[in-house]
């Protein structure tokens, strides 16, 4: 009887885990998502490019840095630059964008 009851409250605590840790995991990425998007927003406020993130690219989109195919990233809507999650940062600083291309073409001619 004494085994019976273990494994019934076994049981119910597999129960409960297989329950709550899907739970937790989906809480635990939505808190991960939602830090990333203030830092990420943080970043794009600072960066000279106008960043518009996305989660899924509607049309075939190429990372400017290491060209490969992505689905998620940031494009910037003023020259076009388009980079996924890791190469942002480098793209944001290796490529200017296109107003501080034109302005320096300005100032240098
Ligand atoms: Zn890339
Ligand atoms: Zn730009």
């Amino acid at each position: 009887m004494a085994a019976e009851a273990g494994d019934e409250w076994s049981l119910l605590l597999w129960t409960s885990l297989a329950v709550l840790v899907p739970v937790i995991i989906t809480l635990w990425c939505s808190v991960q998502r939602s830090k990333r998007k203030t830092h990420m927003k943080e970043f794009f406020r600072k960066s000279k490019h106008g960043w518009h993130y996305t989660d899924l690219f509607n049309k075939p989109t190429y990372c400017c840095v290491c060209s490969q195919h992505i689905l998620q990233g940031a494009f910037c809507d003023c020259c076009g630059v388009c980079a996924d999650d890791e190469c942002l940062r480098p793209a944001d600083r290796t490529l200017p964008c296109k107003d501080i291309m034109a302005q320096s073409r300005v100032t240098g001619a």
